[in-house]
């Protein structure tokens, strides 16, 4: 048996209950083959598949607290510190009732390669809890994350482990967060990102994610001798990540057709009109089937997903497995020529493998989403200097990385002999890195 098969068979024996995380390690594991074949006795000897797939540790915590009724509750939080090989754990905390330990490993697993395909010195963590915001007024969100932090701030800091926002957990739950963290330690440092531009956070940081996505896109583009100007794009999801992916994409001339939440899509036949997005997911918080009260033209379709909207390019920006199979296949028969992942993993394995037969352009979210965070570790750089830097010279920096990283994930994909091959190519680049450093620090 191979390396790689040795080390899946004994996770999937010591983790049966662990859907999500068996699958991403099994996904990573497979695609680095090449590399661990070509190092295999010295691989193997340091026990490196061993350690990677296992997290240097995991906090596991109740929240208690009590509702506007006065009634209480308890939550579980969460913090999967997965590997700090190359900086101080990373990576944002989900508040959503699919919230379990599988889950958060998958993440904090992908994590690592994602910050490592940076190019900065952040390792790969996770964290969150099954508490659901939706429908709670603020002060109960704030109770929640103040309580939340209660625990958190005992595993945390600037150089040890740095939470931001994931689904559930935006500017104002950071904001709670980051209150409770300097009332309890009194420490004014960069302990979590995404924070408000009055108290250390980045500019640019908020559109990121978004940003980063379209400007990876532009990049692809540009590899494959096309243009990203006149094109129809298809989006879903309607939060932070699918607005700013939406604003940057009609900023280079794009035509965004479609925004989705979990209960149905938008169609807009004359482009997605933006401020009316904003007005109904960033001021009243409400679902976006509103959308269609506000622009009677466009049609809302409860209950589905985009994938059947004839595109060039589309953008799951929404949450993991949102493609199947049969959505790939759909997407692809309409002539999209184009993926790229906002959301991490929304594409399940049929959906990649659909892609990568049909040789179309895919890049996986590790690659595709990684602004957020690279932003997020920009705002960690501001905070230790204590300066801000103007928006066009993180935006600028941005568009650095994104670039970078489409030359890594191209450049280590063409060497293994996976010409076009973004997911081989992404998770090599990724891994390289976090394996020498890993390899270089010795069996800890
Ligand atoms: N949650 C985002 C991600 O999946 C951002 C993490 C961060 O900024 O630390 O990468």
């Amino acid at each position: 048996m191979s390396y790689v098969s040795e080390v899946y068979a004994a996770l999937e024996k010591k983790h049966p209950y662990e859907p999500e995380f068996l699958e991403a390690a099994k996904r990573v594991l497979d695609s680095i083959a090449p590399v661990v074949d070509a190092n295999e006795d010295a691989y193997r000897k340091m026990c490196l598949l061993e350690r990677i797939t296992e997290p240097e540790r995991i906090i596991s915590f109740r929240v208690p607290w009590t509702d506007d009724a006065g009634v209480n509750h308890v939550n579980l939080g969460y913090r999967v510190q997965f590997n700090s090989a190359i900086g101080p754990y990373k990576g944002g905390l989900r508040f959503h009732p699919s919230v379990n330990q599988s889950i958060l490993k998958f993440l904090g697993f992908e994590q690592i390669f994602k910050n490592s395909l940076t190019g900065l010195p952040i390792g790969g963590g996770k964290g969150g809890s099954d508490f659901d915001p939706h429908g709670k007024s603020d002060a109960e969100v704030m109770r929640f994350c103040q309580s939340f932090m209660t625990e958190l701030f005992k595993y945390i800091g600037k150089d040890v482990d740095v939470p931001a926002g994931d689904i559930g957990v935006g500017g104002r739950e950071v904001a709670y967060m980051y209150g409770q963290y300097k009332r309890i330690t009194n420490l004014y440092e960069g302990v979590l990102t995404g924070k408000g531009l009055t108290f250390g956070g980045s500019l640019a940081r908020t559109e990121a994610t978004g940003y980063g996505l379209v400007y990876i896109v532009n990049e692809i583009c540009k590899g494959a001798g096309k243009e990203l100007a006149g094109k129809t794009v298809v989006i879903s999801g309607s939060g932070n990540v699918a607005q700013y992916a939406c604003q940057k994409a009609q900023q280079l001339g794009a035509k965004v057709v479609t925004v989705s939440d979990s209960n149905g899509y938008v169609y807009d036949p004359d482009g997605i009109k933006l401020d009316v997005v904003f007005d109904i997911k960033q001021k009243r918080r409400a679902r976006i089937k509103e959308y269609v009260d506000a622009v009677p033209t466009a049609q809302y379709f409860e209950g589905e997903k985009p994938w059947g909207v004839k595109c060039d390019i589309a953008l799951p920006c929404a949450t993991q497995n949102e493609i199947n199979g049969e959505a790939a296949k759909t997407l692809v028969e309409n002539g999209c020529w184009l993926v790229a992942e906002g959301a991490n993993m929304p594409s399940d394995a049929d959906a990649v493998d659909t892609f990568l037969e049909k040789k179309i352009l895919y890049m996986p979210g590790k690659a595709a989403n990684a602004g957020g965070v690279a932003v997020s570790a920009l705002e960690m750089s501001q905070n230790s200097e204590r300066l801000s830097w103007t928006f066009e010279e993180v935006d600028g920096k941005l568009k650095d990385i994104m670039a970078g990283i489409y030359s890594k994930v191209s450049e280590a994909a063409a060497r293994y002999g996976y010409e076009n091959n973004f997911v081989v190519g992404a998770n090599i680049a990724g891994f390289e890195k976090v394996a020498t450093a890993m390899m270089a620090q010795g069996l800890v």
